[in-house]
């Protein structure tokens, strides 16, 4: 079999027994990326000196004698959103384009630390604000099973990476759903640990109360590796968790539902949801009813709250944290000619360096914070993100875990909503109530819905610090869908 067909799981074992090098494993990869990745676009930057020079480094210390982790030599490709100091990093937009970072992201040097070889930076929506990857100022990725479509977003580079086999993993950051949606729409498993349970030091902001960096694998059990390898507390992050990573490894390895007890959230299906999705969802809560779970409707009236108050809170913190890129500290610089001051060197910058979905961010954030606003907008959006926080305690005393689909659609095609936010927004239905409570939630694959042959995603919802339940129910389903197909669900890129 291919080098590139092989679970990261499987690369980590066959270098350990010294069948293959990381060297032989990162050449593959980049065989395989020089092959198709110019009709899927899943990279901004392909670091192909620096990936055999960690391959040779984690070949040379494994040579002697060195103890290394289970995913030394592993590829992984890389989210442009954390800060590389070998590499660039755009966040997907112009106003960075050309930035060097001057250090590490903490999950870049967990990376690192692992023996991952980092194969580049992937792309996305700029500033992780979109769910297509087409706000990208570099342009789309496409969706491997039909390159017409959309990845998901805002990580799509990185779901499409995975999805056509140019890396075994990579890396994503999920705000509103950015690693859970694209994961669904290629096929793949996607993971949000729980808020603070991964660092944000040196991921580039986008609405720090929310962002939370986790793993794309195509197995339950190589996300759960990636998980445990760049997760847990980190001094450099005030909002870091103090606790030790969840068993995240020991569940996916170890899938059971048996006794249970799942919630169907029951406002999350239904009216706008596709047909195919929800038929593919059906039967997976049936199968984990059949595999001995208790399995009961779940009410949390919020959740229909969650997308107004997430695009009131997001927007807010971006408008904040967007502030810094005045055009003084980092990439561009636009009218410094000796005509402009300083103020009309910042505006003309950010006019120029920021996309349309940014400057309607920043606009709509800075409104929502102003004087005589802030009650109505802010602030009781903060009110109904509490009220989706406790929507969650009540069904968690009834459940061990919710489930939903993770979208209402499977993946539309490219262009299909770029002129309609709303449209737009409407990806992350499913998804944002877990980011507004801060709670774990994974994606794992689901089947190809009816109508268009294309992938879904099931999503099962923890309490914060359960992110080993994720990955136990995860596996579980995982497990059950290949013995009913007879393997993974994701056998060829169809497309490519
Ligand atoms: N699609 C959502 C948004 O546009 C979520 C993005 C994310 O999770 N980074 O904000």
């Amino acid at each position: 079999m291919s080098l590139t067909r092989r679970t990261a799981a499987e690369l980590g074992e066959l270098m350990a027994t010294g069948e293959v090098s990381a060297v032989e494993v990162t050449q593959a990869h980049l065989d395989r990326i020089a092959e198709v990745d110019g009709q899927v676009h899943a990279f901004l930057h392909v670091a192909a000196e620096a990936a055999l020079e960690q391959a040779r480094s984690v070949d040379s210390r494994r040579a002697a004698g060195e103890q290394l982790g289970p995913l030394a030599g592993v590829p992984v490709a890389h989210k442009d959103v954390f800060t590389t100091k070998d590499m660039p990093t755009t966040a997907g937009s112009k106003i960075l384009e050309g930035y060097r970072p001057p250090y590490d992201a903490t999950v870049t040097a967990r990376l690192r630390e692992a023996g991952l070889v980092i194969l580049g930076k992937t792309n996305l929506d700029e500033f992780a604000m979109g769910s297509s990857t087409e706000n990208s100022a570099y342009g789309p990725s496409r969706n491997p099973w039909d390159l017409g479509r959309i990845p998901g977003g805002s990580s799509g580079g990185s779901s499409a990476a995975v999805a056509s086999f140019q890396a075994p993993l990579s890396t994503g950051t999920d705000t509103g759903g950015s690693i859970r949606q694209p994961a669904a729409v290629t096929g793949i498993v996607g993971m949000k640990p729980t808020y603070g349970g991964s660092s944000r030091y040196g991921l580039i902001a986008f609405a720090s109360s929310l962002d939370t960096p986790g793993p794309f694998a195509r197995t339950v059990l190589d996300a759960a590796l990636l998980h445990e390898a760049f997760s847990g507390h980190d001094v450099m992050d005030s909002t870091s968790i103090h606790s030790e990573v969840p068993p995240v490894v020991e569940a996916a390895r170890h899938g059971d539902v048996a006794g249970l007890r799942v919630g169907v959230v029951k406002e999350l299906s239904g009216e706008g949801y596709q047909p195919g999705v929800l038929a593919r969802f059906q039967e997976a809560v049936d199968l984990l009813d059949s595999l001995g779970a208790k399995v009961v409707e779940v009410s949390c009236p919020s959740f229909t709250y969650a997308l107004p108050a997430y695009y009131l809170i997001a927007p807010s913190e971006c408008s904040s944290n967007l502030a810094r890129f005045d055009g003084m500290r980092y990439g561009l610089r636009v009218g410094d000619d000796g005509t402009h001051s300083a103020e009309e060197v910042m505006a003309l910058t950010r006019a120029a360096g920021f996309g349309p979905e940014v400057k309607r961010r920043i606009m709509l954030g800075t409104y929502a914070l102003s004087s005589g606003y802030y009650d109505a907008y802010y602030g009781s959006a903060q009110k109904v993100r509490t009220l989706i926080a406790r929507d969650f305690e009540a069904a968690f005393h009834q459940v061990d875990v919710l489930v939903s689909p993770t979208t209402p659609t499977t993946a539309f095609p490219i262009g299909e909503r770029a002129d309609d936010p709303m449209a737009m927004y409407l990806a992350d239905l499913c998804t944002i109530p877990a980011n507004l409570a801060g709670n774990a939630a994974i994606s794992v694959p689901c089947g190809l819905a009816d109508e268009d042959g294309l992938p879904t995603g099931l999503q099962i919802m923890a309490p914060v610090l359960g992110d080993d339940r994720c990955y136990r129910v995860g596996a579980a389903v995982e497990k059950a869908f290949q013995d009913r197909w007879g393997g993974p669900l994701l056998k060829e890129a169809p497309a490519l």
